[in-house]
């Protein structure tokens, strides 16, 4: 089996954003600690700094700007983005448990449908939730928090800017069919999910009974296991 190297970087700069609404400057200590993999020490350490390269890029801390308050559209879309990746992989474990408990039989198979849509109806509302928040609806609240930021070191203001008289966001998605048409399909998926099981409890003239051969607590009768009389 071939060696695995590993190389580990501190990663410690300052990072510095231009602000979309005011023009003011300000940055931070930024620091991430990457590492890379690879089968040889060369391999390993062009990986990390790779790795160390695309933090330094594309990641960012989340601070408003000391001038106006203005989280930056980078910042907004980083922390939205890790929060619904969570949510994402929490329900999609969440279902694959289910499934696995129920087709093992731990898990009743009546228990198994509305205990999923549960759980990816209130994945999917949070999800919903997360999108609609909006860091820079009280600007000045965040303005308090920066200026906090300041005080203690964790943000410089390298560049006062002018704070815009009427601030709307430039980057807020505009009004369009899409978030309805999503939330539309997200009912639909749910219903579509839901719909044996409403059809078994509201139609008492559907037979939805399982069949006695197929319930495992059940043996069936065979003729493969039986120890037969020679
Ligand atoms: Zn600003």
């Amino acid at each position: 089996m071939a060696t695995k190297h590993t190389c580990t970087i501190d990663v410690r700069c300052l990072k510095q954003h231009t602000c979309i609404a005011c023009g003011g400057q300000f940055s931070y200590l930024f620091a991430r600690k990457v590492v890379g993999t690879a089968d040889t020490p060369q391999g390993a350490s062009v990986a990390a700094e790779a790795s160390a390269r695309q933090q330094i890029t594309s990641d960012v801390d989340n601070h408003p700007c000391p001038t106006c308050g203005v989280f930056q559209p980078d910042m907004i879309g980083s922390r939205r983005l890790s929060a619904q990746r969570i949510m994402w992989m929490l329900s999609v474990v969440a279902v694959v448990v289910l499934f696995i408990l129920s087709v093992s039989h731990i898990l009743q198979d009546d228990v198994f449908v509305p205990t999923a849509l549960v759980v990816l109806g209130v994945t999917g509302l949070i999800q919903l939730a997360i999108d609609a928040r909006r860091p820079n609806r009280d600007l000045d609240s965040n303005r308090q928090k920066a200026q906090g930021l300041v005080d203690r070191g964790t943000l410089r203001l390298d560049t006062a800017g002018r704070p815009p008289q009427n601030f709307d966001e430039p980057w807020r998605p505009q009004k369009s069919l899409l978030p309805l048409a999503a939330l539309v399909l997200f009912l639909a998926a749910l219903a579509a999910i839901a719909a044996p099981k409403i059809m078994c409890v509201a139609g008492p003239s559907i037979r939805c009974a399982t069949p006695a051969s197929w319930d495992p607590a059940i043996p069936r009768a065979s003729t493969c296991n039986s120890p037969s009389a020679v």
